[in-house]
C-alpha cells in the first residue's frame, strides 16, 4: 500500500512531464546519439546560464563532480581539506578519494558549517575548504570569503543540495547582489540524484567554475585524459554526464523555478503549522542574506524516533539522516573528531516530505500529525 504521503514521489512528477520525457527518450534511441552529445552540450549551457558562471562540465555524478573540482584545484596527498560532519557522505569521501586528509568541523544552529569554529581548526596543510549549502540554504559566506582570503584558501562549494540558492554579501566592498550557489568558490559541484531538486533518472552532476583551467582539467578527469581523439594528456576516468540524463534535465530544467517557489511555498506552510509546536525547532527561516530552496525540509524534534515511527504508522514517511554520525562511523578512522552538536543533531533531525508535488492536503496532514503526536 502506498502511503498517504510517501517520502519521495517520482512516478507524479514523471506524470506531469510525461510528453516531453518520452519524445526526448524516443529521439535519443532513434539517432543513437547516447554518449558527449548536444543535449549534454545544451545543459552544460543551460546551467552555465542560470547560475551565471563561465563554464559548466557535466560529471556522472556529484561526487565525482566534487573529486574532479578538489584534484583540478591541485588538492592532494598531505593537504587538509575542511569540511563538516554534518553532510552527506560524499563530501568527506571525496576528500579521501583526493589522498587528502578531511578536517571535520562544526555545523551551526542553521545546520551549515559553523563559521566561529573554521580559524581554530586551520593548521598550515589545510589547503580548501568545502562549505556544504545544506537543504537548500547558504554557509554563511561572507565570514567564510573573508577567512579564505585572508589565509589563502581554496574554496569548493558543494551545493549539491542548493541548486538555485543564493545569497548576498553585506560586505560594504564586495558585489552585494545576489548570487547563486555554486559560483562562490573556484568550483561549485552539483548532484542530480533522482531526490535532488533537478533530478535526473539515474545519477548526474557537474562542476560549475569561472576558471577555465578547472574545467578544462575536469573534463579531461571525466573522460579518460582525453583531449582529442587521438591524445591522453591525462590519467581519467569514465565519469561523462550521460546523454538521456541530460536530455530529461533539459526537460526539468524549465520547471526548475517554478519548483523552487513551491517548495518555498510548502516550507511557509509548514513554517505557519507548526510555529506554536513547542517540541519542534523549525528550519532557518531566510533572512535578507539568505534565498533558500529547501532542498529538505529539516525539524530538530523532541522524541525524534518516537514522532517517525508515529508519522510512519499514520502514513507519513520521513527521512533520518545518519542516526549515527559521519566521524562515528567505525571504519572511517574519524573518531578522533569532537562534535558534540553535530552528535546532538543526529538523535534530533527529521526531515518531513518536501518536493513541488505535494498537494496541499498532504502538507495539511503531515502537520497535524505532528501536532497529534506532541498533542499540541
Ligand atoms: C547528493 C549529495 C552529494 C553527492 O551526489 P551524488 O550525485 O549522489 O554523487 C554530495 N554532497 C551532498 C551534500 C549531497 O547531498
Amino acid at each position: 500500500m502506498q502511503s498517504k504521503v510517501p517520502f519521495v514521489n517520482y512516478p507524479r512528477q514523471y506524470k506531469t512531464l510525461q510528453k516531453e520525457i518520452d519524445a526526448a527518450i524516443k529521439r535519443i534511441l532513434e539517432t543513437g546519439e547516447l554518449i558527449l552529445r548536444q543535449d549534454v552540450a545544451d545543459f552544460e549551457q543551460n546551467l552555465a546560464s542560470f547560475l551565471g558562471v563561465k563554464y559548466v562540465q557535466g560529471t556522472n555524478s556529484g561526487t565525482d563532480a566534487l573529486i574532479f573540482s578538489l584534484r583540478a584545484a591541485g588538492i592532494g596527498p598531505g593537504d587538509e581539506v575542511m569540511t563538516v560532519s554534518h553532510t552527506f557522505f560524499a563530501t568527506i569521501e571525496a576528500i579521501h578519494h583526493c589522498g587528502a586528509t578531511p578536517i571535520l568541523v562544526e555545523a551551526g544552529e542553521d545546520f551549515t558549517m559553523d563559521m566561529d569554529r573554521v580559524e581554530i581548526a586551520l593548521t598550515p596543510k589545510t589547503k580548501a575548504i568545502i562549505p556544504v549549502h545544506l537543504n537548500g540554504r547558504m554557509c554563511e559566506m561572507d565570514r567564510l570569503l573573508e577567512i579564505a582570503h585572508r589565509q589563502q584558501l581554496i574554496i569548493i562549494e558543494d551545493a549539491a543540495q542548493a541548486l538555485g540558492s543564493q545569497y548576498r554579501s553585506g560586505n560594504p566592498g564586495w558585489d552585494q547582489s545576489w548570487r547563486k550557489a555554486g559560483s562562490y568558490g573556484l568550483a561549485g559541484c552539483f548532484s542530480f540524484y533522482p531526490a535532488k531538486l533537478l533530478g535526473a533518472y539515474g545519477d548526474a552532476g557537474a562542476v560549475a567554475t569561472n576558471d577555465e583551467k578547472i574545467a578544462e582539467k575536469v573534463k579531461l578527469l571525466s573522460n579518460h585524459g582525453m583531449k582529442s581523439k587521438t591524445e591522453f594528456v591525462d590519467y581519467g576516468f569514465t565519469s561523462r554526464l550521460d546523454n538521456f540524463q541530460a536530455a530529461i534535465l533539459n526537460v526539468k530544467f524549465k520547471h526548475l523555478l517554478e519548483w523552487i517557489e513551491r517548495r518555498r511555498e510548502i516550507a511557509w506552510m509548514y513554517n505557519a503549522g507548526l510555529s506554536e509546536a513547542a517540541s519542534v525547532v523549525l528550519p532557518y527561516f531566510p533572512d535578507e542574506r539568505h534565498f533558500d530552496v529547501y532542498q529538505n525540509y529539516v525539524l530538530k524534534a523532541q522524541n525524534r524516533d518516537e514522532l517517525a515511527a508515529f508519522l510512519k504508522e499514520n502514513g507519513v514517511e520521513t527521512l533520518i539522516k545518519d542516526p549515527i554520525p559521519l566521524h562515528h562511523q567505525p571504519a572511517l578512522g574519524l573518531s578522533h573528531f569532537k562534535l558534540p552538536y553535530t552528535e546532538q543533531l543526529a538523535k534530533e533531525v527529521i526531515s518531513l516530505p518536501m518536493y513541488p508535488e505535494l498537494a496541499n492536503d498532504q502538507v495539511e496532514y503531515v502537520i497535524k500529525c505532528v501536532k497529534d503526536f506532541y498533542q499540541e
